[in-house]
């Protein structure tokens, strides 16, 4: 949800950043519980997974700087991330000369309206505003910096301080620096040298490598919030306290190691999905008085018109209005294969624009584009827990307090009764190391932002883990008929005038009437009319009737289409005309007014080519099938057959589709799949919600657990697969955890084992399940061969 300021009525201000450098679940919590410590906090939630800090400021109250220090104090590094959510803009200003001046500007653009505090580097070169409300635009604060003579230009738009290679960060140049000091005192060590000698580059070592890991321990003590950095610190200290210097420099550099190749592996994963707004152009061209203009994208104006030139991408969501291309949809949907536009076609903002230059006219703001919705959606959803946290949270929480109480007994009580202290002193270090949660804390939240982050890029989107447990436990699917199964794209074959009108006329008034429905075969009965170049009389007060049918006022008459459940009893001229339509396999359409029905339209929606394939596959997935559907039982069966399901219900009314979830789930958890417009209840109350063909209807993709956004039933089994491969590896890493920990409890009470060992394997298992969860990142879809498989990953409309 994009929360603007302006739109809270509390006045509280919502601020994001990124946090580099968050190698271990548990300090995201050292970090959530510090900031909301602080005085005018509303709230602050860290987002393991993506790296991510939002929190909730009382206006006014507490500064954003202050938050970013308290933060940058726990020894992790922030970024603003400005744009949707974030309160801070930053803008290069250029020709400042002296500092005089850039105090001018900053007291010019604090007065603007809207503007909360504003802040001039004279130094940099820079100047950060913080918008109070939603009144100011970037473009406000441009033009008051022009009025004081200079000029000001909009930094870039989402975290872009320069990244440095990996090998420049400060943290590798540091823990590099102490391995080599390590190696160098175990030279020293073992060739016969003084303790001073050897001892002084462990010392050094240590310090190098433990001093981050320190503070952040240091930090976590304040938060009281004992986390893994605590307890790698006493580890180390203890260490040195018995003069273990090898063991305690050891400690800590391969601690530092691990949590370095686990930030660097998580931020490109973290970085993946974000990067996908920054694929939308940050100019427009519009016509504006009469002239063409680039203007930013946020202030194009929703019914604006939007020139789109070859080859550039689409800078908002939008209709075309005039000329054809074929556009690249990928990165919405997934699919690489370009999609033909025309007049009247759905463009969406960050798609790349082919041959043909096209207008369109703007349906969205920018900020609300559907790749916007996406990307919010899926970090959520990234941040979310599968069930299967809530188990590893309750073990963790009592496993650590446990094997520390433990080790202290060991260092304490144990040599009180059998002498040996330094000896069950080291074991109680060790234990300390064993106590760290570490990979079993991150062994679901890397599989989720990598699933889900994947999923996203091939057309598909979960709203979180449990939709992602639930899909994989999914015993059967309940397909929605039209639109799911058929096309949802029913074309006239036969109309039937029974005298009052002729035919022409009959259908003219039907398509009045459902001009004013959203359902497919309302739009199949208005195409036709238009079709035939009939002229549409004028229909009022539009009503519709879930499951049955539509009613307008045209001219002085009540004007009903739909089904039979829409009439009272049925004349037998009717019946039998409505029996021969369905005969064919057809739906009827009847149209009247009052009971009086003055003739029949049938319609036929082709079945998709692609649907007896996906059924086959179901199969194999050992997932049964079964349609819900509101039409007749012929027409039912028919589809049916076609797509290859077996059980058929029909002549439902939605209330009753619930009802047929509700039965189905006698035999275990069900999906139930449809457009999500008219299935809402439905998808509701099935297990998981699965709404298809979701890209540019907000309400659909809302309403689901899971979103098919490409119009392609093959999405489906493929989302199965996927979820099942998520929880299964899930599983794999809890399980892989656990079991180290216990051999090294094992070890460690039978005294084998000594720190850097637990450490690495402490380490070595949090990579191990790190790399595991990214394989639910490189699974082939059809981003990973665009262009070689273009047939197969062809939808099947
Ligand atoms: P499905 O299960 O096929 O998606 P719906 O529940 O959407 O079916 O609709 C069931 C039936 O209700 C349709 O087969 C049709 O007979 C009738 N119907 C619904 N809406 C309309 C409409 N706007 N115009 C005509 N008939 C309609
Ligand atoms: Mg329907």
């Amino acid at each position: 949800m994009s929360v603007h300021p302006a739109e809270r009525a509390d006045e509280a201000v919502s601020c994001r950043w990124t946090i580099d450098g968050m190698d271990c679940a548990d300090c995201a919590r050292t970090i959530e519980s510090s900031v909301a410590g602080m005085p005018g906090v509303r709230s602050a939630v860290v987002n393991f997974g993506l790296g991510r800090l939002d929190v909730e400021l009382e206006s006014g109250s507490a500064k954003v700087e202050e938050v970013a220090g308290r933060v940058g104090a726990l020894g992790y590094r922030v970024t603003p991330v400005a744009g949707r959510t974030l309160a801070v803009w930053t803008f290069d200003v250029a020709g400042m000369d002296c500092g005089d001046c850039a105090r001018t500007i900053e007291a010019g653009v604090r007065h603007l309206p809207g503007v909360a505090d504003a802040i001039v580097n004279f130094g940099a070169g820079t100047m950060q505003v913080e918008p109070g409300d939603g009144r100011l635009t970037r473009g406000a604060v441009m033009a008051a910096v022009a009025d004081a003579g200079y000029r000001a230009t909009v930094r870039g738009e989402s975290s872009s301080a320069p990244v440095l290679p990996w090998w420049r960060k400060r943290r590798v140049i540091e823990t590099g620096l102490a391995l080599v000091l390590w190696l160098a005192g175990f030279a020293l060590e073992h060739s016969g040298s003084a303790a001073w000698q050897f001892g002084a580059p462990y010392l050094l070592a240590t310090a190098l490598a433990g001093y981050p890991v320190a503070r952040a321990a240091w930090f976590a003590l304040k938060a009281r919030r004992p986390d893994m950095n605590l307890l790698m610190t006493i580890a180390a200290l203890g260490a040195l306290a018995i003069g273990e210097w090898e063991e305690g420099a050891s400690v800590l550099i391969l601690f530092s190691i691990g949590l370095l190749l686990q930030s660097m592996t998580l931020d490109r994963t973290r970085h993946a999905i974000q990067a996908l707004l920054s694929l939308t152009p940050r100019e427009a061209t519009v016509r504006r008085g009469g002239f063409d203009m680039r203007v930013p994208v946020e202030e194009v104006d929703v019914g604006e018109s939007v020139f789109v030139l070859p080859g550039e991408r689409v800078p908002v969501d939008g209709r075309v209005l005039s000329g054809r291309s074929a556009v690249d949809q990928s990165t919405i949907t997934g699919e690489s294969v370009p999609v033909e536009v025309e007049p009247g076609s759905v463009v969406f903002a960050g798609s790349i624009n082919g041959d043909g230059a096209v207008t369109v006219e703007a349906t969205k703001a920018a900020t609300d584009s559907t790749l916007a919705r996406i990307i919010e959606l899926v970090e959520h959803a990234q941040g979310s827990r599968a069930p299967a946290q809530a188990f590893v949270d309750r073990f963790a929480a009592v496993y650590t307090p446990i094997v520390v109480g433990v080790a202290v007994l060991l260092a304490t009580v144990v040599p009180a009764i059998v002498g040996d202290w330094r000896d069950w002193f080291f074991r109680a270090l060790v234990l300390l190391v064993v106590a760290c949660p570490c990979a079993l804390v991150i062994s679901t939240p890397v599989a989720l932002v990598a699933s889900i982050g994947s999923a996203s890029r091939r057309g598909v989107l979960f709203k979180g883990g449990s939709a992602i447990e639930a899909l994989a436990g999914v015993r059967t699917v309940a397909f929605d008929k039209t639109g799911t199964l058929t096309e949802g794209r029913p074309a006239v074959v036969t109309v039937r005038s029974f005298g009052r009108f002729d035919e022409e006329t009959l259908l003219a008034r039907a398509a009045a009437v459902e001009s004013g429905s959203s359902h497919p075969i309302a739009a199949g009965i208005v195409h036709e009319a238009r079709k035939r170049a009939l002229s549409i009389p004028r229909a009022i007060d539009a009503e519709g009737f879930p499951g049955r049918g539509a009613a307008a006022t045209v001219g002085a008459e009540r004007v009903t289409a739909g089904n039979r459940r829409l009439f009272g009893g049925l004349p037998d001229m009717v019946e039998r005309a409505l029996a021969e339509v369905e005969a064919e396999g057809a739906t009827a359409v009847l149209v009247g007014s009052g009971d009086t029905i003055d003739g029949l339209i049938g319609v036929v929606d082709p079945v998709r080519p692609a649907a007896a394939g996906v059924m086959q596959e179901l199969d194999r997935l050992g997932v049964r099938t079964v349609m819900l559907t509101g039409d007749n039982e012929i027409t039912a069966h028919r589809i049916a057959a076609q797509a290859g399901v077996a059980d058929v219900r029909a002549r439902l009314l939605p209330e009753e589709k619930v009802d047929g979830v509700r039965s189905l789930q006698a035999a275990g958890a069900v999906a139930m799949i449809g457009d999500g417009v008219n299935d809402a209840p439905a998808l509701a109350t099935a297990d998981v919600g699965i709404a298809m063909g979701v890209a540019g209807t907000d309400v659909a993709i809302e309403a689901a657990d899971v979103a098919l956004i490409r119009d392609d039933l093959r999405q489906l089994p493929r989302a199965i697969m996927l979820a099942r491969a998520t929880l299964s590896i899930i599983r794999q890493n809890i399980a892989f955890s656990l079991a180290t920990k216990g051999v090294f409890l094992a070890l460690t009470a039978a005294g084998v084992t000594n720190l850097w060992l637990a450490v690495l394997a402490d380490m070595g298992t949090s990579l191990l399940v790190t790399a595991n969860s990214l394989r639910l990142a490189r699974e082939p879809g059809p981003r990973a061969n665009v262009g070689t498989h273009a047939a197969s990953t062809h939808p099947d409309r």
